[in-house]
């Protein structure tokens, strides 16, 4: 990256800070070094799935607070171009708002993502998944949920519209099984929303155990975790499931 383009990318990053921290956070930054290599497969070896999640979790509090690690992405793929070592597989939905990498600050190398609206499971997904562990030896697989998806809102209100109605059909399970004592069971309603995302990504995560031998096996094993996260937007803090 050269010196304009991270000037560019400071000034950007400013914009996103409170005007009193701003000053000193400007100068934080330009000593901090600018990272430039990726995952090794020795360093990928020796993490855990343990470890892997508490680094996400540091991460999100990075994007939380707006000091995201500074990269050099073109350099990082240069240093990926051989072989990548990523420490997890993220399902999230395909909403331009879920930056999984900064929400995360992770960067080339670190994760692979799938993205679906409404972060729902099928079998290329789960094939996805099954590559990412089995294969690139992620040991962490998150489904990510968000608040405000619009996917789970159409699919409340059971919009119909080309694919888009069997992609929504794939969250019904998850909006029949929320019981709610409040009757309104709409896309307006922001607490069944919420509901709904949550039990979106209990459903995903049951459904990637029931139907992939290679990952459940690799679970009990210990070998990977399966998590759920909620991100939500507003505060940018992403609240991991338990
Ligand atoms: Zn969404």
């Amino acid at each position: 990256m050269k010196i304009t383009q991270i000037g560019l990318y400071l000034i950007t990053l400013a914009a996103c800070i409170p005007d009193s921290n701003k000053k000193l956070r400007l100068a934080d930054r330009q000593l901090m070094p600018l990272v430039e290599t990726v995952l090794t497969e020795e360093e990928q070896k020796r993490l855990t799935p343990d470890m892997i999640i508490d680094s996400l979790k540091a991460g999100n509090k990075r994007f939380v607070n707006g000091s995201l690690t500074l990269r050099d992405h073109s350099a990082q793929v240069r240093h990926a171009v051989l072989g990548q070592y990523p420490k997890a597989v993220v399902l999230a939905c395909i909403d331009s708002r879920v930056t999984v990498e900064d929400i995360f600050d992770k960067g080339i190398g670190d994760l692979f993502i799938a993205k679906v609206a409404g972060n729902v499971v099928n079998e290329d997904i789960l094939g996805s998944i099954e590559f990412g562990c089995k294969v690139a030896g992620a040991k962490v697989v998150i489904v990510l949920g968000h608040e405000y998806c619009g996917a789970i809102k159409s699919a409340i209100d059971e919009v119909k519209l080309g694919n888009v109605t069997n992609l929504l059909a794939k969250i019904k399970p998850a909006i029949d099984s929320v019981l709610v004592v409040d009757k309104n069971r709409s896309g307006k309603n922001k607490d069944f929303v919420h509901s709904v995302c949550l039990q979106n990504v209990h459903l995903a995560i049951r459904t990637i155990r029931e139907k992939s031998q290679i990952l459940s096996e690799m679970e009990e094993k210990g070998e990977i975790k399966i998590v759920g996260a909620d991100y939500d937007m507003e505060t940018g803090v992403v609240t991991f499931l338990e």
